[in-house]
């Protein structure tokens, strides 16, 4: 599974910025044209961090919205899917400005 993975690198990350102490939140950002299932993430984050310094961790998913920039009209639109067109113009020429995003944005440690 997919999600599984990503899940299980997120969780190495905040391990390894956690110097060994306790996470209480979890921030991470997934963009609305990757192909992540935010569901799937929260599942997979329950699942393995049993036993770690995260487990009960709070796990906020921040959903960033798909935009880019139309190269026929030059204007920006929001885009819903990766390979999407311009709302302005109709034009499929569009280069992702976000939404593509899968990162840990910020995580809290107990001093
Ligand atoms: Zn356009």
């Amino acid at each position: 599974m997919h999600e599984m993975s990503i899940t299980q690198g997120i969780i190495d990350l905040c391990l390894e910025h956690a110097g060994g102490r306790r996470i209480l939140t979890v921030d991470v950002e997934i963009g609305e044209l990757s192909s992540v299932v935010p569901e799937a993430i929260e599942f997979c984050f329950e699942a393995c961090s049993q036993g770690t310094l995260l487990e009960g961790a709070l796990l906020t998913i921040i959903r960033i919205p798909g935009r880019g920039t139309c190269q026929e009209c030059g204007r920006e639109t929001p885009l819903t899917e990766l390979y999407g067109s311009c709302t302005h113009c109709g034009g499929n020429r569009v280069v992702i400005v976000s939404g593509e995003e899968l990162r840990v944005r910020e995580i809290e440690v107990d001093d």
